[in-house]
């Protein structure tokens, strides 16, 4: 199924599907297993928290803002539509939110799963509880959380452009999708590009894009391919790219193919970090 391969696929975090509320409004009576959900607008965005984190409502409200700060310097452009922001108080409640977007019923997250982001709304697992029902994340590690934060918010920039705000159907594009969201977070990482340069000189780096996004460098590798195109035809280009959905479009785009595309990324990725081993 192609939407648990996505899922699988994932990097640190995940993207995907819709935007139901399955929750509710504060104001819905209260039933088992229902969130209360606390609900403040901020102009770009309307958090929606419970009030187990309550005392972490700055501190999110801090990561969110510092993300649509860096998203919007990066494309020097603002948010084209206001979003929901939900922070789920444990990780039963983000499942049955992941269960309803992604048609899957009874969906149990993998540990490292803790937010998705799409055009209308950011989902998260309060970093509260990432000690105790998460793997992989520190949440005490703030600058790694804020760039989880912030690749998420980057995959609802890109969403809100997009005909799918989702990403449905653009499987074949992810290794875009999530380069994208790995290179303006910050997570393109001295580490994650050695790792990648290092293997690329082993050989093993995709002959697809469509495999890009698989695989142990999976960041690495993707984050460079964006990257080789803000450096080859800058960032505006980025920008334009951001509404198309398919292969063919992004590739006619940059004027190239997809066999030249990766042996123009690879030699530049070579040629650039040829210091680094
Ligand atoms: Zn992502």
């Amino acid at each position: 199924m192609v939407r648990k391969e996505v899922i699988i696929n994932l990097f640190l975090i995940i993207l995907t599907l819709s935007a139901i509320n399955i929750f509710g409004q504060s104001s819905t009576p209260a039933k088992k297993d229902t969130v209360i959900w606390d609900t403040v607008p901020f102009g770009k965005y309307i958090l929606h928290y419970t009030d187990s984190d309550a005392g972490n409502f700055m501190l999110i409200k801090n990561y969110l803002d510092n993300g649509v700060t860096t998203v919007e310097k990066f494309f020097s452009k603002k948010y084209s539509k206001v979003f929901n922001v939900y922070v789920f108080p444990n990780r039963n409640s983000i499942d049955k939110q992941w269960s309803k977007a992604w048609n899957m019923a009874g969906f149990q997250s993998k540990c490292w799963m803790v937010a998705s982001g799409v055009g209308e709304r950011l989902d998260l697992l309060t970093p509260s509880v990432w000690k105790t029902e998460a793997c992989d994340h520190d949440p005490s590690n703030r600058p790694e959380a804020q760039n989880l934060i912030t690749h998420e918010l980057v995959h609802v920039f890109q969403g809100q452009l997009n005909p799918h705000l989702d990403f449905s159907g653009m499987d074949d594009i992810e290794w875009f999708v999530e380069g994208l969201a790995v290179f303006v977070s910050g997570q393109l990482t001295k580490d994650r590009i050695d790792r990648a340069v290092k293997a690329i000189k082993k050989g093993k780096y995709p002959q697809k894009l469509q495999n890009a996004s698989n695989g142990d460098n999976k960041c690495g590798i993707t984050g460079l391919m964006v990257s080789y195109i803000a450096y080859k035809y800058g960032k505006e280009k980025l920008y334009a790219l951001l509404p198309i959905d398919y292969q063919n479009g992004i590739m006619n785009s940059l004027n190239t193919n997809e066999n030249d595309f990766i042996n123009n990324w690879r030699a530049w990725t070579l040629k650039k970090y040829k210091n680094e081993h």
